[in-house]
């Protein structure tokens, strides 16, 4: 937190020299908020709300200009109540998002400000006051992190100022109202209105408030200790809610005893909106979109119910981890999130081991690695100093990274011990802020071992490790020979790193023992004697834990992979191969050697270990590859693939289990779209139709890839077919696979007529703009068309999507470039955006990091493309 308290002085010498200049990110401290009272007005279906909001502050220094956040919000009043007498300050015109109250004379010590206002309630955002349409009825919803609710009421817009709040909503008698806490009256009111009353909640930071109107329905799923649990579903969808029901009070059970201490509000409320991918873990009334939390239970699929697991448990999480305990500023949001996110893979193996979670942990530390191998990659702990910083802290480093390294900080520590220092922290800053030095504090006092330096150098740097692991046996005794350095795509600008200090958990085979090796390596090199005989075979990151990459000199690797290798677990496959692949773009492995692990593994057991594989013949479908050998590559995924893939089929047998429908999804249309295989593609084709037909007809969890796969190769019937149904359906979750099949056409027409959906207002663009826009970068035959068509149609597509802070839908037009892999494009791209992004919140990063990806991927084309070729000619 250096840095952000170097910015609270600066400001608070601003304020006190009672200047007009508005803050330009975060306020002073010298005026805090102590408790809230407000009252807001809902009315579904109107365009604006009224609201009174009181606020008892303390003020620390005698001042003439309290600042505070307000947006886009009418004030109609503003009084200031202090003991001394009550005062009437004077408005300063509101400056991106501040306003100030002038006094005549100094203020000080104990008051209330009370603020008389109204709003508007956002039809096209999903930012601060918000309305959604779902069968005819029009619901209520907010949505303030990170900077949004000074757009519902005029406050003090910081996670650090956690206060009690007391809502109160006046609604339509027929609808129902919501907040973070449970109701405590609900009084009839003239004009068919009634009041309903909120109890005083818990200390809360602002931009987790929350609250919801409309004529919802509610189900019941019981308790949990002393908090009912209830699902608020739009009318006529209760039924699908039962999956939700049946797992949210057994994951938050799981979650009391992980923390050891009770879940901390009164009730927990899941709350659903009708939009698509969208979860926001606000204090006692955590939102979801709807089909992330609701299927029919005749549609529904293992992967939609994975998902809803892992998002609920996550949103959960944050309610100890985030909520209770909140992040002091934004730079230290990896708090909230990787613990939320490490925490969702750890409640959700122990509820359901069958799943193998931990898999999925080791793939997604795998792309969070991609991500880091980029120099203008994030920090976890990245200074806050704009809007488009805060923005951009919400990335996968943030995410991935930072529960990456919690992992194997909590392998490190014991898992138990670390446990402990996750309960001191809990216990310590119960209702307040904290800050990552904190945090390191508690947890290394509470488990009993200090984690802080060694955890600090993977918070505080970009980029991850490369180990290098060499065996010795030419002396008396085996030596581990082992260096760092930063792992770095081919072709990157060099980059000196200090040493990381780093958790490394080595197993190896010495005669018929299998030993286990913990050590910190914290120098660049180092040697380590090894106990025992020369090692047969050596594994350098043990279950894949570690968030660093291994390059095996000599003959390891070969031994690894070898006949006489370990029996490696699911994880440590996934990882090993993850781990494989990296290294070709390192120039570290050669590709054709990569590519000899895809055929090893095709026939694995575990379907997240045979899509690894896939990943590692996608090398083949990468624009390395020359286009004349694109016939050969798909060659080359059917004779690896093919045999596998076919037997499994288009169709569920009855004795199939989990992992084999979980295989026939990923596989299947794999082989038909990369591996050109005719006979999958025509059973795609009529699955697809049939289900067009006749929705019941089809497997649910083949609905989507059949309908992707159809798409690819489908012609202009087949588009205005999904395209009509689109348009006619009702149902959030089954539009989105058909907007998704709209964007995955690679007839370049049809493509195009999907980007062209975008324009015309039959969809609402917050549910177009990913499927359309991303789609088509999926396909060579397809993937110059997005950027082209942001070129064209900037003016039109800005007008209609969410532009707020932190929802800045223009800030992703960079992305539509990340598939190039040429100069002309490269520059094409930066002479399009680069004064452009200058608008767009987190543009400038996401421009900046795309355009290495280019560089990164014309580099890594020069060096690979020659071994590609040969490979291919020999296939
Ligand atoms: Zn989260």
């Amino acid at each position: 937190m250096k840095l952000a308290l170097v910015s609270f002085a600066a400001f608070a010498a601003l304020a006190s020299a009672a200047t007009a200049d508005a803050p330009k990110l975060m306020l002073d401290e010298n005026a805090v908020p102590q408790r809230y009272r407000l009252d807001l007005t809902l009315v579904p279906g109107e365009n604006t709300f009224r609201g009174t909001v009181e606020i008892d502050v303390r003020v620390a220094n005698p001042t003439r200009l309290v600042w505070l956040n307000s947006q886009d919000l009418k004030i109609g009043s503003v009084a200031w109540h202090a003991a001394g007498g009550d005062l009437t300050p004077v408005l300063t015109p509101e400056e991106h998002g501040f306003i100030g109250l002038q006094f005549n004379g100094p203020v000080s010590g104990e008051a209330t400000v009370r603020f008389e206002y109204s709003g508007s309630i956002g039809l096209h955002s999903n930012a601060g006051i918000f309305a959604l349409d779902e069968d005819g009825e029009t619901y209520i919803y907010s949505m303030f992190e990170t900077s949004d609710a000074r757009r519902a009421f005029p406050c003090f817009d910081q996670p650090e100022f956690k206060t009690p709040w007391q809502i109160t909503l006046h609604v339509p008698r027929a609808a129902s109202a919501f907040a973070n806490s449970p109701q405590e009256s609900e009084t009839p009111e003239s004009g068919g209105m009634k009041a309903v009353r909120f109890r005083e909640s818990k200390p809360l930071p602002s931009y987790l408030v929350a609250f919801a109107a409309g004529r919802f329905e509610t189900v019941d799923a019981g308790r949990v200790g002393h908090a009912p649990v209830r699902i608020i579903v739009p009318r006529g969808h209760t039924e699908s809610a039962a999956f939700a029901a049946k797992s949210i009070p057994q994951l938050l059970a799981l979650e009391e005893k992980y923390f050891g201490r009770p879940y901390p509000y009164e009730k927990l409320d899941s709350l659903v909106m009708p939009i698509s991918n969208f979860a926001m873990e606000n204090a006692g009334l955590i939102t979801y979109g709807q089909s992330l939390l609701l299927a029919e239970p005749s549609d529904d699929t293992i992967e939609r119910q994975q998902e809803c697991t892992l998002v609920a448990a996550h949103e959960m999480a944050h309610q100890w981890l985030g909520d209770m305990v909140t992040t002091r500023w934004w730079d230290d949001v990896w708090l909230n999130e990787a613990f939320a996110t490490w925490m969702e893979r750890k409640i959700t193996g122990e509820w359901k081991p069958e799943w193998h979670i931990d898999v999925v942990g080791a793939q997604s530390r795998l792309k969070s690695m991609d991500l880091d191998s980029l120099v203008s990659a994030r920090r976890i702990v990245q200074p806050i100093e704009s809007e488009s910083d805060i923005a951009n802290a919400f990335d996968d480093i943030t995410y991935e990274k930072g529960s990456a390294v919690l992992r194997m900080f909590e392998d490190y520590a014991g898992v138990e011990q670390f446990r402990h220092g996750v309960q001191l922290y809990l216990k310590r800053y119960e209702w307040r802020a904290a800050t990552t030095q904190e945090f390191l504090a508690a947890v290394s006092e509470g488990a009993g071992v200090d984690i802080a330096p060694a955890f600090r150098t993977f918070l505080d740097r970009t980029g991850a490790p490369l180990v290098s692991m060499a065996v010795d046996c030419s002396g008396a005794k085996p030596v581990l020979r082992l260096s760092q350095k930063r792992a770095l795509p081919i072709g990157a600008p060099a980059a000196s790193s200090p040493a990381w200090q780093i958790p490394l958990f080595i197993l190896y085979r010495d005669g018929t023992r299998v030993r286990t090796l913990r050590t910190l390596l914290t120098s660049a090199h180092q040697e380590i004697p090894l106990p025992g005989g020369c090692p047969s075979w050596l594994l350098g990151n043990n279950e894949g834990g570690g968030y660093y990459r291994v390059r095996y000199e000599g003959d390891l690797l070969d031994r690894l992979f070898g006949a006489h290798g370990p029996r490696l677990s699911a994880a440590e496959r996934v990882s090993e191969l993850g781990n494989a692949l990296a290294l070709v773009d390192t120039g570290d492995v050669a590709p054709a050697r990569a590519l000899a692990l895809a055929p090893r593994f095709a026939g694995d057991p575990n379907h997240d270990v045979v899509e690894q594989a896939m990943y590692i013949a996608g090398i083949l479908e990468r624009p390395d590859v020359p286009d004349g050998l694109r016939p050969n590559a798909a060659r080359f995924i059917r004779e690896v693939f093919g045999a596998r893939a076919e037997k499994l089929g288009w169709s569920a047998s009855g004795d199939d289990n989990e992992e084999t429908r979980l295989l026939r999804t990923r596989l299947v249309p794999f082989v038909a779209g990369e591996g050109d295989d005719r006979t999958l593609i025509d059973g795609a084709e009529a699955l697809a139709r049939r289900w067009l037909k006749d929705r019941g007809s089809v497997e649910p969890d083949l609905v989507e890839p059949a309908l992707d796969v159809a798409a690819q190769f489908g012609d202009r019937d087949l588009w205005d077919t999904i395209h009509k149904q689109a348009l006619a359906e009702k149902d959030p979750a089954i539009q989105e696979r058909l907007l998704h099949a709209l964007g995955s056409f690679r007839d370049r027409t049809l493509a195009e007529a999907s980007l062209q959906l975008m324009l015309k207002h039959e969809f609402d663009p917050r549910e177009t703009f990913r499927p359309l826009l991303t789609g088509p970068l999926d396909h060579p035959e397809t993937w110059d068309l997005p950027f082209a068509f942001v070129t064209r149609h900037l003016d039109d597509l800005l007008s209609g999507l969410p532009r707020e802070v932190g929802n800045d839908y223009a800030s992703e037009f960079p992305f539509t470039g990340k598939v190039f892999c040429d100069v002309d494009h490269r520059r094409a791209l930066d002479d399009f955006f680069r004064d452009r992004v200058k608008n767009y919140t987190g543009g400038e990063r996401n421009l900046r990091q795309t355009l290495e990806t280019i560089d990164v991927c014309i580099a890594r084309r020069k060096a690979v493309e020659p071994g590609l070729a040969e490979f291919l000619k020999a296939h």
